[in-house]
This record gives structure tokens, sequence and C-alpha cells, in this order.
């Protein structure tokens, strides 16, 4: 924890202007640190958005009086995000910039630190001797933005100030900050959304508990291998002080919680989709039960909520809400909030969201599964499905999914960039299923599959949107290709009215 004081003239390289780069830029100037922001790109964005931020600093420094603790203005360097400027003491870099930057390279060799967005964030918390509200921290390849949303309406349910914060898209600083006239936090606990690359340039993280969901090869060419990626997942254990919490069913998680230097009394908690031992969650006839927070987990179980209560209520949903009840539990709300939490919550759009009823065929779009890893958990919920899919791969390989998915499919239709490779692991593993395959990359390309697909089910079938692929070689982003999806299925519901 700091004073503003400690900031006063000290020397900052904010590392990318963008969402996280500007409002850091914008506090270490308000707590009187002299910022120079260095940025790679230097095309028309990043040009409007430096000029905006020199001139809010500019208008700020005006507005104060002359004098030696009067902020100077915010420097950008544009078109040059490789060279360390002279004198700088700390650099707060955007999450996404490798660590094999010239830039790091420079930084470690003149002895200089690098924090994440949340390092700043996690320094900043209990300025100036401010109560700081703890984290309920949750990490994992898949299910992190559900998890940290159903955490966040069980705290609610049970009368905490909380918000979901982090990688979801709301600033951890303006978390911590609050606003000037707050005298403390505004917040009782934080629910914490954070990738393994805010983990990873995030050292001195200490959460009071922390999950990972679960751990599948993803962004390897940033971490460089699956063990450096599990060892940035890893970090958010390190230093906890109630609970762990971990995948029963992914060993790798397990491993990671072994590895972790936490605090006297920190407790190993896992989750389980069948009958919970004694320190887990897990799941009794369709109810929910806690054999972890109870008085005596030898004898004892604690019923949360029910399976129904969960929406959807998918296999891989109902661990989600197992990870979060967990979390809660460790921070002490009773179990009626936990199900009242899970009653409330309502998932985020394009993740198994059910579009309509056509013709006895139920149309899900499950957009954001951009991995391999996501679309296997809604491929498993499914049975019989039409599954469409295909985009950009990012490195991955289907054979493994396809070999699993295999009975439950009846038909597929690919589309985008690497849908070959796709149709090839349907040949090798799945050659009964009929496959369409689309060799167009068009807007209207969304509406013929979802025709095809129209034409391949059967009553009581779903046709299922889970890509296992990225979005950008057809869509700006995976909103837009749901979006695309959703609009052909009403269009569709229209046609057969
Ligand atoms: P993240 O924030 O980690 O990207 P989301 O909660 O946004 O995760 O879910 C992304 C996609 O991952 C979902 O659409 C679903 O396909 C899949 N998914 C969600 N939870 C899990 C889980 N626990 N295991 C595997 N896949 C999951």
């Amino acid at each position: 924890m700091s004073t503003a004081a400690q900031w006063q003239g000290r020397r900052v390289t904010v590392a990318g202007l963008g969402v996280s780069g500007i409002p850091a830029a914008k506090v270490l100037h308000g707590l009187g640190a002299v910022v120079t922001v260095v940025n790679d790109g230097d095309d028309e964005r990043s040009r409007a958005q430096a000029a905006e931020l020199e001139q809010w600093a500019a208008a700020r420094s005006d507005s104060q009086e002359a004098g030696p603790g009067r902020p100077t203005g915010i420097t950008v360097r544009l078109g040059d995000g490789a060279t360390l400027p002279e004198g700088t003491e700390l650099i707060v870099t955007a999450p996404g910039w490798k660590p094999d930057k010239p830039l790091f390279l420079a930084a470690a060799k003149a002895g200089v630190d690098i924090w994440g967005d949340v390092e700043l964030a996690w320094r900043l918390r209990g300025l100036n001797g401010r109560k700081a509200a703890p984290w309920l921290a949750v990490t994992g390849t898949n299910g992190k933005t559900t998890t940290v949303r159903m955490l966040a309406a069980i705290l609610e349910a049970a009368g905490l100030r909380t918000a979901a914060v982090g990688n979801i898209g709301v600033s951890l600083l303006d978390a911590v900050l609050g606003s000037p006239e707050d005298t403390e936090e505004p917040y009782d606990v934080l629910a914490v959304e954070l990738s393994s690359y805010q983990l990873h340039w995030a050292p001195s993280l200490r959460a009071h508990s922390a999950a990972v969901l679960n751990l599948a090869p993803d962004h390897l060419d940033w971490h460089g291998s699956l063990a450096a990626y599990a060892e940035d997942k890893g970090r958010i254990y390190e230093g906890n002080t109630v609970a762990c919490v971990y995948n029963a069913a992914d060993k790798a998680t397990e491993d990671l919680v072994r590895g972790a230097d936490v605090e006297e009394g920190c407790r190993a908690i896992s989750f389980t989709l069948g009958a919970p031992g004694p320190s887990q969650l897990g799941v009794v006839d369709g109810i929910l039960v806690d054999r972890a927070f109870v008085e005596n987990r030898q004898k004892q179980a604690q019923e949360l909520a029910e399976v129904a209560d969960i929406d959807p209520p998918a296999p891989h949903n109902i661990a989600n809400a197992l990870a979060a009840a967990a979390l809660a539990r460790a921070f002490g709300v009773p179990a009626a909030a936990v199900r009242d939490g899970l009653r409330a919550f309502r998932p985020d759009p394009h993740r198994i969201e059910k579009v309509a009823d056509v013709a006895e065929v139920a149309y899900i779009d499950d957009s954001k599964a951009t991995n391999t890893h996501a679309a296997e958990a809604s491929l498993a919920a499914y049975d019989p499905i039409v599954w469409i899919a295909g985009g950009l791969a990012k490195g991955a390989t289907f054979d493994e999914l396809v070999a699993k998915s295999a009975g439950r499919l009846r038909g597929a239709v690919l589309m985008g960039a690497d849908r070959a490779l796709i149709q090839e692991a349907l040949v090798r593993h799945a050659p009964h299923v009929p496959v369409v395959n689309l060799d167009r990359t068009d807007t209207g390309a969304m509406s013929a599959a979802v025709q095809e697909a129209a034409r391949l089910a059967r009553p009581g079938d779903t046709v299922l949107l889970a890509p296992a692929c990225a979005s950008m070689d057809m869509f700006v982003n995976y909103n837009k290709r749901g979006e695309a999806f959703a609009d052909a299925v009403r269009a569709l519901a229209a046609e057969r009215a």
C-alpha cells in the first residue's frame, strides 16, 4: 500500500496507449508522477488518443497552482515502444505486451521494475491509509467471466458492496481508487477476473482467496510454453490467506495449489461435479452441496442451491457455479445468499445463449467458444447437435475435440479461414457425420450456415454455434459473430412462421 507522496516526481513510463494505459497514465499523473507513454503504433487512432491525453494533462496542470508539486504534462511517444525513456524508474505496462520486448529487456538491464495494470491497482489500494477491500480472484482458460459474475451476484445477495472487475472490462484502478471524495473504498470485497497476462505482470498480488477453473493450452505464442502459461496462472494462489480453490477434475489446477506459497492456515478447497468429499463442494441428486465451509466437514454437509437455479445448467456451468460458491463461502457468505445469487445471475450474451426454437429445433449461440476447450464444454451439454464451427484456429488442432464429440453430432456446417482443419478432423474421427463446407467469408455466410444447419437438423436437435476458433477472419469480434447468428435464426423463424 502506498501514499500519494511516494509518487511525487517519480518517473514512470506507461507502455501502451489503450484501455489500460490511458487510465493508468491519468492516475499516475494525478498522483504527481512524471509520466511518459510509449506506444508501438503511430496510426490515426493512436495520434488522436495521444492528443486527447496530452490535452487532458495540460488542462489539469494549468488548473493547479504553480510550485514544486505542480504536475508537468504527459509526454506521449508514438511509433517507439522499444526504447526505454531516460530516467525511467518504473514501467507500467498494458497486459498484452510480451515479456520479450526490447523495452523490457532494457528495463531488466537497468534494474527497472515492470508492473501491469493489476499490480498498479494492487499497490494503490488503501491509498493514504484508506480501508482496502479484499480481492476474491478467478482465472482459468475458460469460464472466468461467467464465474466472476456469478460470484458478484452471490456477494450482492449477501448484502455486500461489491463489483465484478478486472479483465471483465471494469477498471480495477477505478474500483480501488473510488472517487476523490470517498474516505474509504466503496466496496467491501471485489470479484476480480484475471487473465494469464495480467497475472504475469502482477508479482505482489495477494488475494484473500482465488480459483483456477481449468487449464488447457491457450495463448502459448505469448507465454512461450504450456509450463510458462501454467506458472503465470498459478501466481493467483500466491499469498492467499483463506482458500485456494481448484478443480478436482483438472489435476493441473491442483498442482498449481501444491506449488503455491500461501499464508499459514490457508486451505486447499476443490469443486467436483460428483458427490463431495471433505473440503470439497459438489453435487448430490441435483443439489449443490458444501462439505468445506461447515463446522464438521467429516460428518456435515450444507445444501447451497439446486442445479436448476443455474442458467444454463450445463456441466461446465455447474462447475463455474461451484467455484463461485466456494470463493463466496471462503468469504463467509451464508448458504441462502449462494442460492439467491445464482438465481439472480443471467449469463452474458453469446455464452450458450438460446436464441429461439424453430420447428422444434433449439438454436444456441456460444460464439464466445473461441477455443477448442470451450467448444468441448458446450458440445458436451447437448445431444444430438448440428454444429456450426470455424474461423481462425490460432494454431489449435481439432482431433481431440472432434473425437470426444463425434457421437453427438447430427451434422456440421463449417466456415471461415481454417475450416479445412476441422473438416480433416471430422473425416478422421467422425466419417459418418454429414459436413457442409461453406467456402465463403462474406457477411451473408452466417445466414447460409444457419439455413444449412436447419436442413440437417431434426425435431429435438440443437443447432449450436460453438466455433472453437476466433472470429476475426470474418467478423469484428465474437459479439458480431453471435449477432449475425441470432439475426439469421430470427430470419429463419420469420420464414417458417
Ligand atoms: P472467459 O472469461 O474465461 O473467456 P467465459 O465465462 O466468457 O470465459 O466463457 C467463455 C466460453 O467458455 C463459454 O462460451 C463456454 O463455451 C466456455 N466455458 C465457460 N465455462 C467453462 C468451463 N468451466 N470449462 C470449459 N469451458 C467453459
